[in-house]
């Protein structure tokens, strides 16, 4: 009765549409997690933000799977979840973001997407009340878009369960089973499940869940702030992604979701490492200040809710997925950093290719990419 195909660690952004896609190719999974519910995690921190648009072509690839996914799932499953196509708009008000997003619009289009860097009338267009003084342009993406993280990974949910995946929560992986440098299963709260396969997919917990088979891998949790606004009028539709540093703050971006509220989030810098989930009383002041500049008339909105969460981050921005070279049956599919909301689905069908070595055209780019043994130089331009 313990014995699965495949035992996933961690049910969150990756971890559940992982489940989805092995269920999907037949595999009998069993998902574990602590927490009492799909994506209670990280998942539900994000802002639910799903762009295509990177320079790395493993994220574009894997990005325009999830795309996929996340924009067909209400027509084939007859789920809302809460999909959004409204686009991701770079506004430009400097020489250096220009010349850093056009250098990258080649490789873009290489791969597929369709975004072009427009003029300041569009961008007005796009973004109606966005501050017109020194607005050069920016880069605008259609088929980008948003989605609510909870009702998504609850959606995958319900399909890996119906397509035979099991689920248990409130329990916790005590440590990866491992005999003879095989995985042989799992050590839980309850007792031990047996598989000659496990997915690392506990996000900012990874690194501790795999040192319990004796690997170190370099993914490190720092904390990020979001917020949301009461509802108003819808008034546009697009992501924002304000790259300009700030005081103590890299990029901010927000949107506003289908119920008219406008969710937003900044990058701090330095980052804060650790796993602090406790608001500050910094980050509103800080973002509130950069968002009315670039759009005067948010000045009024006021503001619901405020939130903390962890990135998985890795060395340089970018996931890591593929086999362990030292355990065998271990996957790692974690160091999503800020994106694995947007990566989790394509990720988590790409990670059931390579168990089932059923891989397609273009994964070997990708698992090349992310692979945990990759050399950790550089960094993405838009992480
Ligand atoms: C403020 C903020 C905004 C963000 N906005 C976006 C966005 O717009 N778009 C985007 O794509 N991403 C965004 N992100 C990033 C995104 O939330 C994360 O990258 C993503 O959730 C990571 O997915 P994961 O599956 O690796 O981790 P999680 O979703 O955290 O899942 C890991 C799961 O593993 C479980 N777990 C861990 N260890 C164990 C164990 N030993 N036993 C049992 N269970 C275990 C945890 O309980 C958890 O449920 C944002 C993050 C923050 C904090």
């Amino acid at each position: 009765m313990n014995k699965y195909d495949v035992i996933v660690a961690g049910a969150g952004s990756v971890g559940v549409p992982t489940a989805m896609a092995l269920a999907e190719m037949g595999l009998k999974t069993l998902v574990v997690d602590r927490n009492p519910s799909p994506g209670q995690g990280e998942n539900k921190r994000a802002i639910g933000g799903i762009r295509a648009t990177h320079s790395d072509p493993a994220k574009i690839i894997t990005c325009r799977r999830s795309l996929e996914i996340f924009s067909t799932w209400e027509e084939k499953y007859g789920e809302d979840i809460e999909w959004l196509k409204g686009g991701y708009l770079f506004p430009v008000y400097r020489e250096a973001e220009e010349m850093a997003l056009k250098s990258i619009l080649p490789i873009q289009k290489e791969f597929g997407l369709r975004i072009d860097f427009v003029g300041p009338a569009e961008i007005i267009n796009i973004m109606p009340g966005i501050n017109p003084e020194g607005l050069i342009g920016g880069t605008w993406s259609p088929d980008d878009g948003s989605a609510s993280p909870l009702r998504a990974v609850n959606a995958f949910y319900r399909r890996a369960k119906g397509l035979g995946a099991e689920f248990r929560f409130k329990e916790r992986v005590r440590s990866i089973l491992v005999r003879n440098e095989r995985v042989a299963g799992v050590i839980t709260d309850t007792g031990e499940f047996h598989a000659p396969v496990l997915v690392d997919a506990a996000g900012p917990l990874s690194r501790e869940l795999c040192k319990s088979a004796g690997v170190d891998i370099p993914v490190t949790p720092d904390s990020h702030e979001a917020a949301i606004t009461e509802p108003v009028q819808p008034f546009f539709t697009c992501m924002v992604v304000d790259l300009r540093p700030g005081p103590s703050s890299k990029n901010y971006y927000f949107y506003q979701n289908r119920h008219g509220q406008v969710v937003f989030c900044i990058t701090p810098d330095p980052l804060i490492v650790g796993t602090d989930k406790r608001e500050t009383s910094l980050f509103l002041p800080q973002i509130g200040a950069r968002m009315v500049r670039l759009i005067p008339r948010l000045k009024n909105l006021r503001v619901r809710r405020v939130w903390r969460g962890l990135y998985p981050m890795s060395p340089d921005g970018s996931p890591l997925v593929g086999w362990n070279r030292r355990i065998q049956g271990l996957v790692h599919a974690t160091g999503m950093c800020g994106q694995g909301f947007m990566l989790g689905p394509g990720t988590g069908a790409l990670v059931a290719r390579l168990i089932t070595g059923k891989l397609l055209e273009g994964d070997d780019i990708v698992l090349s990419a992310f692979s945990p043994y990759r050399k950790f130089g550089g960094g993405e331009a838009l992480k």
